[in-house]
């Protein structure tokens, strides 16, 4: 199997992981996957079957049944060791991310630390668990009445994951529902999975049981087998907004647990006030950095009053200083949009804008790369100015390299327009006034804030929480896993 030797230029046929073993998938459908930097295949992806889908559901169900009634304090040790085959191969983790992703290998490597802190988050579950009650004579009686709450594994859970994270968003939920007893079916992205189906061998190499996690390579179709199967008690679910909506009804109206974490329009205030380098660079960054495919990348920048005048330039200059390039060298600040399809799609917002009367500042259609990367699917950053709030380019997710400005007189103006948008995952103020910075704290509607800072996401040990069309669901994740992943019971009892 080539790509189970580690990083290459071709990984060829992908396979499944199923029951402790990779696997053929039983189909004649599959999909390419590029490295986006080259514009060249690198593997081919199976489009699982039915079969495939049950093959991984009957695996996972009967694993269950016993790693559910292993010792909690057991589960914990497979996890140390998985982190231990980890931190071995964090490098060659990290190249092939930004290989396939086509984000850098810096990039590649905060993946994989955020994927180390999602264990060690996991490993502190035994404290979590301490919720448990008992309350000893709750009755008037004899003998005494003891009532008592446990929580529960459930069973098989899907994970439907996007393409951007492909292996720290499986690894948010993976370790929680793992070591709750519950085993699990992810279902990566077709667009690159070579990086999440080759991190299952680190599942076989900890010594997990069989089947307690599986892997089914696939599109839509795939997470619709899942979705809709009895077996699968729950489903988290993390891409786009439309699909998430649906996802989510799907599995609700099955009877399904399902917590899904959606798209965004991410609003940034930029206030007269901000420190103006550090709030300059770090606003730069939040908008460009992979390319800006990120669910917590910054959408629309709002400056107020005289920021416009005070800070345009300045931005300007350090925006054309982003090095847009192949995602493998090391020089490179940002690298190409993941499918030709997706660069095709900012494109068309830009155009867009473009015709309902933005106008560019800088116009990243016109970016070169080196000859040697001219195959690949890059779009320079883009800054749009004369936007107004209610272009589509203002409301809705580009997911590509594009900063659109739209201007406000007051901070008051600007939290209107912030708040008027369909999403409320973050929302972003720069400003050296801590009466404003409360004041948007307290009254921006969106699960993160962040203040002097533009990418505001919540470490593991908080929850990750959404607003709006950013979020379907009760439970956000990962401190509410808890509640996700387990099931409660009461016990009352006595004894004669
Ligand atoms: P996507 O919605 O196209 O795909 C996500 C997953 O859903 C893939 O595995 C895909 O195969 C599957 N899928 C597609 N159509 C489906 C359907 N009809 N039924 C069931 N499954 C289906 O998203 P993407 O392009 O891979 O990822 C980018 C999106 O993800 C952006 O909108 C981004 O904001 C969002 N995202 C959100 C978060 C978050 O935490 N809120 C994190 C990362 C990405």
């Amino acid at each position: 199997m080539v790509f189970l030797k580690g990083f290459s230029d071709n990984y060829g046929k992908l396979l499944n992981y199923v029951g402790g073993e990779y696997v053929e998938a039983d189909t004649d459908r599959f999909l390419q996957s590029y490295d986006p930097g080259l514009g060249k295949v690198v593997a081919e992806v199976p489009v699982s079957s039915k079969r495939d889908v049950e093959n991984a559901i009957s695996n996972a169900l009967e694993a269950f049944s016993k790693w559910s009634n292993i010792p909690l304090i057991e589960r914990i040790q497979y996890l140390i060791k998985l982190r231990m085959l980890i931190e071995e191969k964090r490098e060659e983790l990290a190249l092939m991310l930004a290989q396939n992703v086509g984000k850098t290998i810096r990039e590649g490597r905060g993946e994989i630390q955020r994927t180390l802190e999602a264990i060690d988050s996991a490993l502190g579950v035994p404290h979590m668990f301490m919720t448990v009650r008992k309350l000893m004579n709750i009755a008037r009686g004899e003998p005494e009445i003891d009532m008592e709450m446990v929580r529960e594994p459930l069973g098989v859970f899907a994970i439907i994951s996007p393409f951007n994270f492909p292996i720290m968003i499986p690894m948010w939920f993976i370790p929680m529902a793992i070591t709750l007893g519950n085993t699990v079916i992810v279902k990566p992205s077709e667009l690159d999975p070579v990086p999440i189906t080759y991190f299952m061998k680190f599942f076989k190499d900890a010594g997990y049981p069989d089947g307690v996690v599986n892997l089914v390579n696939g599109d839509s179709s795939t997470s619709q087998l899942l979705i809709e199967h009895k077996n699968i008690v729950g489903v988290v679910f993390v891409g786009s907004t439309p699909v998430a909506e649906k996802v989510y009804s799907q599995a609700c109206s099955k009877g399904k647990r399902a917590l899904c974490q959606a798209g965004a329009k991410n609003p940034v205030v930029l206030m007269p006030d901000a420190a103006p380098e550090q709030s300059i660079d770090n606003i730069v960054s939040g908008f460009f950095d992979m390319a800006g495919q990120r669910c917590l990348a910054p959408g629309l920048l709002i400056m107020v009053g005289e920021a416009y005048d005070k800070f345009i330039d300045m931005l300007l200059d350090r925006v054309r200083k982003v090095k847009v390039g192949y995602q493998l060298l090391e020089e490179t600040d940002t690298g190409p949009l993941v499918t030709k399809k997706a660069k095709e799609r900012v494109v068309g917002m830009i155009e867009k804008a473009l015709n309902q009367g933005a106008k560019a500042l800088l116009d990243g259609r016109t970016y070169k790369v080196g000859e040697k990367y001219s195959e690949g699917f890059y779009l320079g950053p883009t800054v749009l100015d004369n936007v107004s709030p209610d272009m589509e380019i203002a409301r809705e997710e580009v997911f590509g390299p594009v900063m659109p400005i739209v201007r406000a007189s007051t901070f008051d103006e600007a939290l209107e327009i912030a708040n008027s948008r369909d999403y409320g995952n973050t929302g972003t103020i720069y400003t050296s006034s801590g009466k404003y910075a409360r004041e948007f704290a307290r009254r921006m509607n969106a699960g993160n804030i962040a203040i002097n800072m533009a990418v505001a996401q919540p470490n593991q040990f908080f929850p990750f929480p959404g607003r709006k069309k950013s979020f379907y669901g009760v439970l956000h994740g990962q401190t509410d896993a808890l509640d996700f992943f387990t099931d409660r019971k009461v016990i009352m009892q006595r004894w004669w």
